[in-house]
């Protein structure tokens, strides 16, 4: 039974070919080639917008990615703290604090009150040095302070020189130091003279005292 049904499927087959003829298997082959002819011309045309579209995106990544990279360098430095240590300004050693929230005794004085700044004990005539770059602000000779030297840092911090026995000759108000640079003597001054001879050293911050041991990385007790 099973192969009398396919004999009679071929026997099917041979009748539709018979009965198409050659000019149907003609017609069929031209519908083909015309199915094929369609599709490549479609490819052909969707071809070139395919390579315009990397044209566009490699130089539009290139022209943004630079621009920003530049942006955030920019603000990064922008954020870089530029550190505010100071060096010594004459070897001793501490004898009086900085001193603003209470008040404390001054013998010189004969009163209580607060001490701005900090009290480094030394011998009369030694080095006194700029703590930190910047330039000379003030240059002047006091009655109750002795002789006084302020430098601007810049960024709102000065440093103050309080009871110099003498200010060295080339150091002048204008002048840019380099820290380290000596510019006088210690002495003792008539405000702090039952403390004998000392530097009396200040230091600033938009117009505020600030406790000079804070910036002051090389003090050794
Ligand atoms: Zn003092």
């Amino acid at each position: 039974m099973k192969l009398g049904q396919l004999k009679d499927k071929t026997k099917r087959k041979k009748t539709i070919i018979s009965t198409v003829g050659k000019q149907g298997i003609y017609a069929v082959a031209f519908v083909c080639l015309a199915v094929a002819g369609i599709v490549l011309a479609v490819s052909m045309s969707s071809a070139p917008q395919d390579a315009e579209l990397p044209q566009i995106t490699p130089s539009t990544i290139p022209s943004t990615v630079p621009t920003q990279q530049p942006d955030k360098d920019v603000s990064g430095n922008t954020n870089v703290v530029i550190p505010e240590t100071m060096q010594m300004p004459v070897n001793g050693e501490i004898t009086k604090e900085h001193v603003i929230d209470r008040l404390i005794y001054d013998e010189t004085m004969q009163q209580w009150c607060t001490h701005s700044g900090i009290d480094i004990a030394c011998n009369e005539g030694d080095p006194v040095k700029a703590a930190m770059s910047g330039t000379v602000e003030v240059c002047k000779s006091d009655v109750m302070q002795g002789n006084v030297v302020i430098i601007n840092h810049g960024n709102g911090l000065k440093t103050v020189y309080a009871g110099l026995e003498a200010v060295d000759d080339s150091i002048k108000a204008g002048d840019t130091v380099a820290a380290g640079t000596e510019i006088g003597t210690a002495g003792i001054s008539v405000q702090e003279m039952a403390d004998g001879a000392h530097l009396h050293f200040e230091v600033w911050k938009n117009n505020t005292a600030q406790d000079p041991m804070e910036y002051l990385e090389d003090y050794i007790k």
